[in-house]
C-alpha cells in the first residue's frame, strides 16, 4: 500500500484548522537568519535558578520514576496552598491533579465532560486548543464574538445569548490569550451567577492570572460563592515560571468530578515527569519575587510595544495582563495572516495572525512579549518597512 490518499484515512473528527500557517511560517524562518521571534508564547526569560537547581537535584536523588498519579502529594499541597493565597478557593489535595501542561488538561476536561451534542461556549477569539478538544469530543463548539469596540472584554450579556439548553461547559480565560485582555471582576460575578443559573459547568483557565498590569486584576473563578462546586480551574507553571518545556500544569475542581477525571488523565499520560513536578515544587515554594520581577519585564516590554504601534498608527487591543498584544493591521491594506507572511520573509519578524486563534475577521495579529526591548525596537523599526513597502506598492 502506497501512502497516497492515506490523508483520508484520518478519523472524522480531526478537523485541521489553520495550523499549517503557523508550520509554514516556522519551516521559512528556518531558512532566514536573525528573525526576531514575537510568535509563540514562550518566554525567553530563564526558568528561575532555583527551579532549575530544584529539577537537578531531584534528578541526582532518584525523581526519576512514575509519581502518584494525581502528582506528587507535596506540589499539590503547595499548590492549594499558592492558590489561596492569590485570593482562590480551598482545595484540598485530591481535588488537584498535576498534568504535563495546562494543556494536555484541556484535552482531559473535554473528553472527560463532553459528550456528542453538548455546547460548549468559548470565548473567541480565544485558546483554540479548548474548541480542538471539543471537537474531538464530538461537542458543539459555540464562539462568544468579542470585538475591539469593547476592548475584547468578555461580558455576561455575551455569554447569556449564546446560552441554550444545550449548553453544558462555559471556558473564561482570564487573562486571554491572544487579547491580552482582563475580564472585570464584576463581570466574571455575573458571568458566575450565569452559570449558577443555567447549570453550567465553569473552566476557567487562570495561567496568566499573575501575569496584570496597571489596575487590572483577575477574580479567580472558583472562589466565588456557589461556584467550587461548578468550576475547574486550569493553571499550570509555563507562564509565570518561565517553565514551557519543563511541561508542568493542573487543574483543580470538586472531587466528585476531580475522581473520575483524574482517571482519564491517569490513561493518557500515567504521571507527570517527576523531575518536572520537584521544580515546579520548588517554584511554588520558592520566593515569588521572581514572577514580579518577570512581570515588570513584560510591563516595560509592553509599553514600548504599544508606543511604538502608535507611532505607526496601528490601533491595538489594552493588553492588560498575559504577554500578548492584539493589534488591528488592517491599516496595512493586508489580510492580517498575508501582513504576517510578509514581514517575516521581508522583515524577519514572526508574529501570528488572529485567525489561528478563531478570530472572524482577518485584520488582527498577535505580538508576544517574549523578546527583550531592544529587539522589540528593532521589529518596530522592521515592521514599518515593510508597511511602507506594502503601501508603495
Ligand atoms: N492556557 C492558555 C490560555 C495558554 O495560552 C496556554 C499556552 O499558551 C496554556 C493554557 C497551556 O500552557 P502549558 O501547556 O504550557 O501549561
Amino acid at each position: 500500500m502506497t501512502a497516497k490518499g492515506m490523508g483520508d484515512r484520518l478519523a472524522k473528527r480531526v478537523k485541521l484548522k489553520d495550523a499549517h500557517i503557523i508550520t509554514r511560517m516556522a519551516d521559512m524562518a528556518e531558512k532566514l537568519g536573525d528573525v526576531i521571534k514575537l510568535g509563540r508564547g514562550d518566554p525567553d526569560l530563564d526558568t528561575p535558578a532555583h527551579i532549575i537547581k530544584a529539577g537537578q537535584d531531584a534528578l541526582a536523588n532518584g525523581a526519576t520514576h512514575y509519581t502518584h498519579p494525581l502528582g506528587i502529594p507535596a506540589l499539590r499541597e503547595a499548590i492549594a496552598k499558592n492558590i489561596l493565597a492569590y485570593g482562590g478557593t480551598d482545595y484540598a489535595s485530591d481535588e488537584i491533579v498535576v498534568t504535563p501542561g495546562g494543556q494536555h488538561a484541556m484535552f482531559v476536561i473535554g473528553l472527560s465532560l463532553l459528550d456528542p451534542g453538548d455546547e460548549i461556549i468559548v470565548p473567541c477569539p480565544g485558546y483554540e486548543p479548548y474548541s480542538q478538544a471539543a471537537d474531538l469530543a464530538g461537542a458543539t463548539v459555540v464562539p462568544v464574538k468579542m470585538t475591539m469596540e469593547t476592548n475584547f472584554t468578555l461580558t455576561a450579556d455575551m455569554v447569556r445569548e449564546a446560552i441554550t439548553p444545550k449548553s453544558k461547559i462555559l471556558v473564561l480565560i482570564n487573562p486571554n490569550n491572544p487579547t491580552g485582555t482582563v475580564t472585570p471582576p464584576d463581570e466574571v460575578k455575573k458571568i458566575a451567577q450565569l452559570a449558577i443559573e443555567h447549570d453550567l459547568i465553569v473552566i476557567s483557565d487562570e495561567i496568566y492570572a499573575r501575569l496584570t498590569y496597571g489596575n487590572s486584576t483577575v477574580q479567580p473563578v472558583a472562589a466565588l460563592p456557589g461556584m467550587k462546586e461548578r468550576t475547574i480551574t486550569l493553571s499550570g507553571f509555563s507562564k509565570a515560571y518561565a517553565m514551557t518545556g519543563w511541561r508542568v500544569g493542573y487543574f483543580a475542581g470538586p472531587k466528585e468530578l476531580i475522581v473520575p477525571m483524574a482517571e482519564i488523565n491517569h490513561a493518557f499520560a500515567i504521571s507527570t515527569a517527576a523531575v518536572s513536578q520537584h521544580a515546579a515544587l520548588a517554584a511554588m515554594q520558592g520566593d515569588q519575587q521572581c514572577v514580579e520581577d518577570m512581570r515588570r519585564i513584560y510591563d516595560e516590554r509592553r509599553r514600548t510595544l504599544c508606543k511604538g504601534l502608535d507611532e505607526l498608527s496601528i490601533p491595538y487591543a489594552e493588553c492588560q495582563g498575559a504577554f500578548y498584544v492584539y493589534a488591528d493591521v488592517s491599516v496595512t491594506g493586508l489580510p492580517a495572516s498575508k501582513f504576517c507572511e510578509r514581514l517575516l520573509a521581508e522583515g524577519q519578524v514572526m508574529i501570528y495572525p488572529g485567525r489561528i486563534y478563531g478570530d472572524h475577521t482577518d485584520d488582527f495579529v498577535r505580538m508576544s512579549l517574549t523578546q527583550p526591548v531592544p529587539r522589540i525596537k528593532e521589529a518596530l523599526v522592521r515592521m514599518k518597512k515593510t508597511i511602507e513597502t506594502i503601501r508603495s506598492e
